[in-house]
């Protein structure tokens, strides 16, 4: 009798257990996909840009938006996604990526990007670009083709040419407020006569201007990404944070994309978007949780300034800067566009 009851339980257990395990998976899922941007961080206050400035962000933001989602609704892949939407920032004179890009000391325009796929952990990434239209492309191809992470300068402007990546005259990276701002840090840079390292700490305008993607597809793929024209006034073939896998870029379908933006020696220093993967990968962290204490506490103590945009495998984002303000946006299943760019 009691074998029979027992026998009889078990029967019922398994698809009650099943129904609880399917039940709760729906409720954790928060977005069967999803997309984030950022358009870079820094010291934008309301009250610094005027409407007519805060519009053309908006729009352009919303724009790269509806190409991402229009991609993602429609099946197609995160990494698609990623390189499509960066495309549009990256043509936009408003970010510093692609046409926009700031100037070196040197007054040359050097791009650096990366690429993350969180599917295969493949990665591309590419730095000191002069002629590179859109640099993601490139990264993109990087990735996919060669059995290389990183290539930097003159190679991997071959490298390009050979592969069919747009090449352009490097005049076409000039904007006259990109120029306007090198020769102000310059004059402004002799007067209080500090080193680049400080930069940003002692001018109030500082506003990074990189641009980024994290996607999550309906296949349940992450990918990240992130271009730039690095800082402004940077030197001797600086290259910042933004095509270092880990430090600026990261991506791995068992935790999270991020993409950062901001001082980017601190970035690379404190391997800030591998951090926050790391945080949710072997901590079981929630991705708020561990971009907060990325963001808010370490790279804060560290003395850092920037932020992050991320998304999950379950859809759930986070947007998290220490700056008074960051471009971002982000839209998921509901297809509700949000897009915003001062504190809260
Ligand atoms: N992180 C970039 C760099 O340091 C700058 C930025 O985000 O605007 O090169």
């Amino acid at each position: 009798m009691k074998n029979i009851l027992l026998r009889f339980l078990n029967i019922l257990t398994v698809p009650v257990l099943l129904i609880t395990l399917s039940c709760s998976t729906n409720q954790n899922k928060n977005s069967e996909f999803g997309l984030v941007i950022h358009g870079g961080a820094g010291n934008i206050i309301k009250g610094s840009l005027t409407p007519e400035q805060e519009k053309e962000y908006e729009t352009k933001l919303q724009e790269a938006l509806e190409t991402g989602y229009k991609i993602l609704i429609a099946g197609g892949s995160s990494i698609d996604a990623v390189e499509k939407v960066i495309n549009i920032l990256e043509d936009s004179p408003l970010f510093n990526a692609g046409k926009g890009a700031v100037f070196t000391a040197n007054g040359i325009n050097e791009l650096d990007a990366s690429i993350m796929d969180g599917r295969t952990l493949n990665a591309g990434a590419a730095a000191r670009l002069t002629h590179v239209k859109n640099p993601i492309s490139l990264v993109r191809k990087i990735m996919d083709i060669s059995e290389h992470v990183m290539l930097v300068g003159e190679g991997a402007e071959i490298f390009a040419e050979q592969n069919e990546i747009k090449l352009v005259d490097s005049s076409y990276f000039f904007t006259e407020k990109r120029w306007n701002d090198l020769q102000k840090i310059q004059i402004e840079k002799k007067a209080i006569n500090k080193d680049q390292a400080n930069f940003n700490s002692y001018n109030p305008d500082y506003k990074f201007g990189t641009v980024g993607c994290t996607a999550l597809d309906k296949n349940g793929n992450l990918a990240a990404g992130t271009s730039t024209g690095g800082m402004t006034n940077k030197k001797f073939g600086r290259v910042g944070d933004s095509p270092i896998i880990g430090a600026g870029t990261y991506a791995n379908n068992n935790s999270c994309a991020v993409s950062a933006t901001g001082h980017g020696e601190f970035f690379i220093r404190g391997t800030i978007a591998h951090d926050i993967s790391a945080l949710i990968e072997y901590k079981g962290m929630s991705l708020n949780d561990a971009a907060d204490e990325v963001i808010n506490k370490k790279l804060s103590s560290m003395g850092g300034t920037g932020g992050i945009i991320a998304i999950d495998k379950k859809g759930n984002i986070a947007m998290p800067f220490n700056t008074a303000g960051m471009f971002r946006a982000f839209v998921l299943d509901d297809g509700k566009f949000v897009v915003k760019i001062y504190k809260e």
